[in-house]
């Protein structure tokens, strides 16, 4: 059988947060998770990227579970880069960011990006003056 591992972003509805929605994919659906990231965004959606390993037919399974339930699923296909030449260093992307992909330093007042944290939502990409985030895909 094959065998399939993907990453994949969760979105959750707030009725769902506190609910086993990931436990039952290992129980019912025989696949393996790695949470690679787990966060909450001010509407108190809940955010996660998994990696998920499996045969493909129950990850097929899996998935159909977890749209049934109401979770929202993106691939994680998506990259986002910041062009260093047209950032400004403003700040708008701090606020915005879920994860916390965007640190200002203290002492140079600069905004650092840090790509590893980033779960490609977009929001930064709206928020940013000078269109300095990028997606590509
Ligand atoms: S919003 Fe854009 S210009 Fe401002 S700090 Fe963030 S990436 Fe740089
Ligand atoms: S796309 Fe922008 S706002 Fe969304 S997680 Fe990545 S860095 Fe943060």
């Amino acid at each position: 059988m094959a065998t399939v591992s993907k990453r994949i972003v969760l979105h959750f509805p707030k009725r769902l947060v506190d609910r086993p929605i990931v436990y039952r994919l290992v129980k019912d659906y025989n696949l393996e998770f790695n949470m690679l990231k787990a966060s909450f965004t001010q509407e108190e959606e809940g955010l996660m990227v998994l990696e998920i390993k499996g045969d493909q037919k129950d990850y097929d399974k899996g998935i159909k579970y977890l749209t049934k339930s109401g979770v929202r699923i993106q691939a994680l296909s998506q990259d986002v880069t910041r062009n260093e030449e047209r950032c400004t260093h403003c700040g708008a992307c701090v606020t915005v960011c879920p994860t916390g992909a965007f640190e200002v330093e203290p002492s140079t007042r600069q905004v650092n990006f840090y790509n590893e944290k980033c779960l490609a939502c977009g929001l930064c990409i709206k928020a940013c003056p000078p269109r300095a985030m990028e997606l590509h895909f």
